[in-house]
């Protein structure tokens, strides 16, 4: 089909999180080439935030392409239910190499979403399982955590989920210390947050299953921002109270943080994490949700109702393991590409960016930089500037999506840093004709 046929006909496609009636027609991507995107016209522009968060090592990366060429001549997919196969055995062992020692057992699904379904469904379980009907949830403001019930409702406070709000689960929000560059309030927003959790939790102490928090970085509620001393005061109260911690790592995980994962990054250790996006580099979908031995033996029994009775038709697809694996090699051999990069944007960012008076909250953390631009609509998501500024982005070749007012970069590690100072550059230049 050519672009033309695809843009003025009718087609019969219905996107994701897109008003369809209001939104300009898709654009067709003809072919990806590390950090390219090449559209049918013949354009070629940066994919500055890896898609939605997934492309790690750019597009079509030859290696990844091959692992899953050579599985699928082996093996497509299998049951996984009373089978098992080498893919997903070897995935989860290499996995548990990058988290912390406490975390042991390996549970499969097929995206974000599913991940945090599962660790939900898990926490409340483990506790059903001891005799205790511990069915609420604590949450943070500004959270997102997926589309499917059980994760709308941990992030219920999105602006997006009004008419399933009476479906929703028992969920308790408390506010996200958010922080930046040069904050000097960090410390009390974060005993703010430990204070109402303890109340909430010391007011009904049989009541809460869990907490669940994306651990250092709020993807998108709009790039927010927490310390990582944060995270050990979290974990201790925690610890201290009896509720399971959860991380949903989903965005956070392979290196986003400048270091294989925010657990390790910040030395806490979870009692689950949920884990997708840049699993398999793009390439296909897959999660997992991780847990310690403290949570499977909750399950490990010859009584079958304490069963965890769940799956899909897709889980561990050995595709989508292997492309896991290839990516998880490419990542092990280039490490430097997320360690380093947090220093290179800040550079870039002083170089192009320092002397803009719209901009402001600078943050960065590992591969992400995020800042807010200044409206007269004040924060928010549904902000027009946000549209306005991704389309003079694309009209100069670059893949950038704002949330709102909140301009963020999230690239694939390939990146070189000609092309960072390229976007960075750019970025000056569109805000200076915002202004
Ligand atoms: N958790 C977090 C932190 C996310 O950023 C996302 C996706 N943006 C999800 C969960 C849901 O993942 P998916 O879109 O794969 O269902």
């Amino acid at each position: 089909m050519s672009m033309t046929s695809l843009t003025t006909e009718k087609s019969p496609v219905w996107h994701p999180f897109t008003q369809m009636k209001t939104a300009l027609p898709p654009l067709l991507v003809k072919r990806g080439d590390g950090v390219y995107l090449e559209l049918e016209d013949g354009r070629r522009i940066i994919d500055c935030i890896s898609s939605w968060w997934v492309n790690i090592h750019g597009h079509s990366h030859p290696k990844i392409a091959r692992a899953i060429y050579e599985q699928a001549l082996k093996l497509e997919h299998v049951i996984f239910a009373g089978f098992t196969h080498e893919p997903a055995e070897n995935l989860a062992k290499r996995l548990l190499t990058h988290l912390p020692g406490r975390l042991s057992k390996i549970f499969y699904s097929d995206n974000g979403s599913t991940a945090v379904e599962v660790a939900l469904k898990m926490a409340i379980q483990y506790w059903h399982n001891s005799g205790q009907a511990r069915t609420r949830l604590l949450a943070f403001d500004g959270g997102y955590h997926g589309d499917t019930l059980g994760s709308m409702s941990v992030g219920r406070t999105a602006p997006f989920w009004e008419p399933f709000k009476s479906m929703m689960c028992a969920v308790d929000t408390v506010p996200y210390p958010i922080t930046w560059d040069l904050d000097t309030q960090a410390e009390e927003r974060e005993q703010e947050s430990i204070d109402c959790l303890q109340r909430l939790i010391e007011s009904n102490p049989s009541a809460y299953a869990a907490i669940i928090i994306e651990p250092l970085i709020q993807g998108a509620g709009g790039m927010k921002f927490c310390r990582l001393e944060f995270l050990q005061k979290l974990q201790r109260l925690a610890c201290e109270l009896g509720v399971l911690l959860i991380y949903d790592e989903v965005m956070t995980g392979f290196g986003r943080t400048g270091d294989w994962f925010a657990c390790s990054k910040s030395q806490t250790t979870p009692d689950i994490v949920c884990i997708s996006k840049g699993i398999t580099g793009g390439f296909l979908p897959l999660a997992v949700t991780v847990t310690s031995d403290k949570i499977f033996n909750g399950f490990y029994s010859d009584d079958v109702s304490k069963t965890f009775f769940h799956g899909h038709s897709y889980t561990a697809n050995p595709l989508a393991c292997a492309a896991a694996l290839a990516s998880m090699d490419i990542l092990e051999q280039s490490t430097e590409s997320f360690l380093d990069a947090e220093k290179l944007n800040r550079t870039a960012a002083a170089e192009f960016l320092n002397s803009q008076n719209l901009i402001k909250d600078m943050r960065f953390c590992g591969t992400i930089t995020a800042f807010e631009v200044t409206t007269s609509d004040g924060n928010n998501y549904f902000d027009s500037i946000g549209s306005v500024m991704r389309q003079k982005f694309l009209d100069r070749g670059f893949l950038i999506r704002p949330l709102g007012n909140t301009l963020y970069l999230m690239p694939p590690y390939c990146l070189t840093n000609e092309q960072r100072l390229e976007i960075f550059a750019n970025i000056a230049d569109v805000i200076r004709e915002i202004a």
